[in-house]
C-alpha cells in the first residue's frame, strides 16, 4: 500500500488506534498497522473506506474477524467497525480500564484484549510520562 494512504489512515485516526485509542508516539518501538476492517480473506479492499489504523496489539488480534462474543450475553455479534460506528457510543474509559457499553462494544473489548495486564501496564506507564 502506498505511503500516501497510510499517511492519510494515520492522519483521519488522529495517530491513534482506533480501536484501543493508544497513540502512535514512539513508531520505532510501538508498530502500528493498516487493519483491513473486512479483511482481505474476505473481500476486504485496501481502500480509505476499509482501512482503520491499529495498533500491532489490535490488529493482531482482531486477525480476519468480522464478528465476536459478547461475554455478558454470549451473544454472537458484529465487531466495531471504526467507519461505521462511533467509538464513545460502544466503549468508555474507567481509569486505565476501557468498558464495553454495547454488546458490540464488549465484544470486541474482549477479543482485542483492551484490558489484558500488558495494556495496562503500557496505559499507566504513558500516563506516568503525562503522554495519555
Ligand atoms: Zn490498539
Amino acid at each position: 500500500m502506498s505511503a500516501t494512504l497510510r499517511l492519510a489512515v494515520r492522519k483521519r485516526a488522529a495517530a491513534r488506534s482506533e480501536y484501543c485509542r493508544l497513540p502512535d508516539l514512539v513508531p520505532h518501538l510501538m508498530r502500528f498497522h493498516l487493519e483491513h476492517i473486512r479483511a482481505r480473506r474476505h473481500g476486504g479492499p485496501s481502500s480509505l473506506n476499509n482501512l482503520a489504523w491499529a495498533c500491532a496489539r489490535c490488529n493482531e488480534r482482531k486477525g480476519t474477524n468480522l464478528s465476536g462474543v459478547d461475554p455478558d450475553t454470549n451473544r454472537v455479534v458484529r465487531l466495531f467497525n471504526p467507519r461505521r460506528d462511533a467509538w464513545t457510543r460502544h466503549f468508555a474509559w474507567d481509569g486505565l480500564r476501557i468498558r464495553g457499553l454495547t454488546t458490540m462494544g464488549r465484544a470486541t473489548a474482549w477479543l482485542l484484549e483492551f484490558n489484558s495486564d500488558e495494556r495496562l501496564t503500557l496505559r499507566q506507564g504513558l500516563r506516568m510520562l503525562g503522554l495519555i
